[in-house]
């Protein structure tokens, strides 16, 4: 772990990995097999992934990103629709539509908990909307029934975005079960619950969604003779191309660290809980600083602790209180810019005559003007977690006010 050199403290990032040994024998024992790319540890780690999310399928990809854009593709996203999704997320939730030449829409926030607001879903749908993309923003699933509600009355496909949310659960039971997504999307980046180093996986129960997730990160080629549109087989060497696909393996390497990781996911999110609980009650004391809003009928698995500070009311810049609080070895971030403001999406948001104004979306500019992420990763100690608390204390209220 890295140290500062000013405090000689170790450097608390918002996020890291947690890897251990069994984790690098899981690697080291692919290395000396004979499979590197997509093998037998893929279908391994497919099927534990589906067991803890209860999903009947799951498709490893290269990156969560290249899972979403798969996830579009096989709903048959196309140029001139339009996918509604989170104006507070990670650009990619957004971009999957755009690489499919369909037009992402941006829909505000509710106000406490920062996920998609249901009601201004409903108004944001039209006749060439063809899919929600809801966001589970720091680990606290969305209004996942009222959005699958109105998705199914209109027949649109919901791609839920779990890449913050693997572990968590929404009326009782696991996100990506599919009871309120068409198809679920993860994500093994090494700030989320489990890594890969790169890598993302699609969940859905739907066996036609599954088989065209699986052509897509393999060139759209299919192998299974069953499926092949020349019948019969001319033999062993045979495959079609049926779709233009893409090569989005996830390699026996990285699905051997992720199904390892998996052994511990229960663990990493209970640790993840506690932190949560223990910043709630050590910032209770802080005056200025509120955590995200939660709602009692669904469980976050914390993949961010967010908090909004009230720098206006205090009288103090963001940028002061994120380099004050590296100089004591304390990293933070800001999740999320409003994507709207990205000046990718804003040109093509005002080129396609959609809504881009800051003033169009009060909630989402409301927390992105308050926002800080705290540092939250399954390997802080409770006293590095005080560590923080005091250190963000100290440099709000430098007189102890
Ligand atoms: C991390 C993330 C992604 C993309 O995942 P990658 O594996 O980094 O490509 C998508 N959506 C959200 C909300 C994310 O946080």
């Amino acid at each position: 772990m890295s140290t500062n050199p000013t405090t000689s403290l170790p450097f608390l990032s918002y996020g890291r990995q947690s890897i251990d040994q069994a984790d690098i024998d899981a690697v080291t024992a692919v290395l000396r097999s004979d499979f590197l790319t997509q093998g037998p540890e893929v279908e391994r780690f497919e099927t534990s992934l589906a067991q803890a999310c209860g999903a009947k399928h799951a498709i490893a990809y290269s990156h969560g990103t290249a899972a979403l854009f798969g996830a579009c593709w096989a709903a048959g996203v196309q140029a001139g629709d339009e996918v509604i999704t989170s104006a507070i997320t990670f650009a990619a939730s957004a971009n999957c539509a755009a690489y499919l030449g369909a037009q992402p829409v941006f829909v505000d926030v509710l106000a406490d908990t920062c996920t998609l607001d249901p009601a201004l879903v409903a108004q944001a749908i039209t006749a060439k909307t063809k899919a929600i993309i809801p966001v589970d923003f720091t680990g606290h699933p969305a209004d996942l029934a009222e959005i699958y509600a109105l998705a199914k009355q209109h027949g649109l496909v919901v791609i839920q975005d779990a890449a913050h949310s693997l572990g968590a659960s929404y009326l009782g039971e696991p996100v990506g079960c599919g009871r309120y997504s068409d198809m679920t999307m993860l994500s093994f980046h090494p700030v989320k619950h489990i890594t890969t180093g790169e890598g993302g996986a699609v969940l859905t129960n739907d066996d036609r969604l599954a088989a065209r997730l699986r052509l897509f990160r393999n060139h759209g080629i299919e192998r299974d003779p069953q499926r092949f549109v020349t019948q019969p087989s001319p033999g062993p060497w045979f495959h079609e191309m049926q779709e233009l696909g893409h090569n989005f393996r996830l390699t026996d390497l990285q699905a051997a660290l992720g199904r390892s990781q998996m052994t511990r996911l229960g663990e990493f999110v209970k640790r993840r809980q506690e932190i949560a609980l223990l910043y709630d009650h050590l910032l209770a004391q802080v005056a200025g600083v509120e955590p995200l809003g939660r709602k009692a009928d669904r469980e976050s698995s914390f993949h961010l602790y967010a908090v909004r500070v009230d720098y206006a009311g205090l009288g103090i810049d963001r940028a002061e209180v994120m380099n004050r609080l590296r100089d004591l070895a304390i990293g933070t971030q800001v999740h999320y810019i409003p994507v709207y403001r990205h000046p990718y999406h804003q040109r093509t948001l005002q080129a396609a005559g959609q809504r881009w104004e800051p003033e169009h979306f009060p909630n989402a500019e409301g927390f992105y003007a308050q926002a800080l992420s705290l540092p939250m990763y399954p390997g802080l100690s409770d006293a590095d977690v005080t560590r923080v608390v005091v250190s963000l204390a100290q440099v709000l209220h430098p007189q102890g006010k």
